[in-house]
């Protein structure tokens, strides 16, 4: 049985209070599961602070970016050392808005995700369709295509562990979602992509999210399908009561 993870994407959002509130806040109402991860995704600037603040719990803190180098002559940017320095074990990566507005490719994609494995730290590989994308009913062909990219040249041992995100850029933060059939559906495809590259076992062990528009009342249809085991989730995830009944979800589905 896949271990469900649900996980908070803040984006761009909260002040250094608000961010540290809230984890205090989730901290002290979480309860334990074996059934269910549940991860933060903060701003890179608090990831110290909440990484320390989250240190030895059952909350994860994630980073929403980095680039694939240790180190170097890269003004902005975060490294994968950097994050393993400070305890940082989960990275989204690919993110759509990291791919329309930051150039993110899928050859960056790639060399990001061999980076997180080189250093231990588990990438959450995003990948979704354009409406354009899905009118023209190219969504599956789509997602296969940037799941194969993301994982060129990933051995099978480390594509076991890692997390694939579908969000479909259209029912991002716009209070669409795919239906649970929908979006099973085409991660039902991603799986089978995964099968292809590396066979049944990694397929089977993969864990795949559903992102795009999940809150509270929406989660539970979609985690009852077969290959959605979690969610990341944007607006819905950023008041601590309503990221607690996301994980709540996860945990009873
Ligand atoms: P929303 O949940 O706000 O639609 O955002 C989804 C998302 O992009 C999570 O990474």
């Amino acid at each position: 049985m896949r271990k469900r993870i649900i996980a908070g994407n803040w984006k761009m959002h909260k002040t250094a209070d608000e961010a540290k509130q809230f984890t205090e806040e989730v901290l002290e109402k979480l309860s334990k599961s074996d059934k269910v991860e549940a991860v933060i995704c903060p701003p890179a600037v608090y990831l110290a602070t909440l990484a320390d603040v989250a240190k030895g719990s059952d909350l994860h803190v994630s980073a929403q970016t980095m680039h694939e180098a240790d180190e170097g002559a890269f003004t902005g940017e975060v490294s994968p050392a950097m994050l393993k320095s400070i305890g940082v074990k989960h990275v989204v990566l690919g993110h759509s808005e990291r791919r329309e507005y930051y150039n993110e490719t899928d050859e960056t994609v790639n060399a990001k995700t061999k980076a997180a494995f080189a250093h231990g730290i588990t990438p959450i590989v995003c990948v979704g369709e354009t409406l354009e994308q899905r009118e023209s009913e190219a969504t599956v062909q789509v997602v296969a295509d940037q799941v194969t990219k993301a994982f060129a040249d990933v051995t099978a041992e480390n594509a076991k562990e890692a997390v694939i995100a579908y969000e479909p850029i259209w029912a991002i933060g716009t209070g669409k979602t795919a239906t649970a059939e929908d979006a099973n559906e085409v991660c039902g495809e991603i799986r089978k992509t995964v099968e292809t590259l590396y066979g049944k076992d990694v397929a089977d062990a993969v864990r795949i999210q559903y992102g795009g528009s999940v809150n509270p009342k929406n989660i539970e249809e979609l985690l009852s399908t077969e290959h959605i085991d979690g969610a990341l989730v944007g607006g819905a995830s950023l008041e601590p009561a309503s990221f607690l009944q996301l994980v709540e979800a996860g945990a009873n589905a």
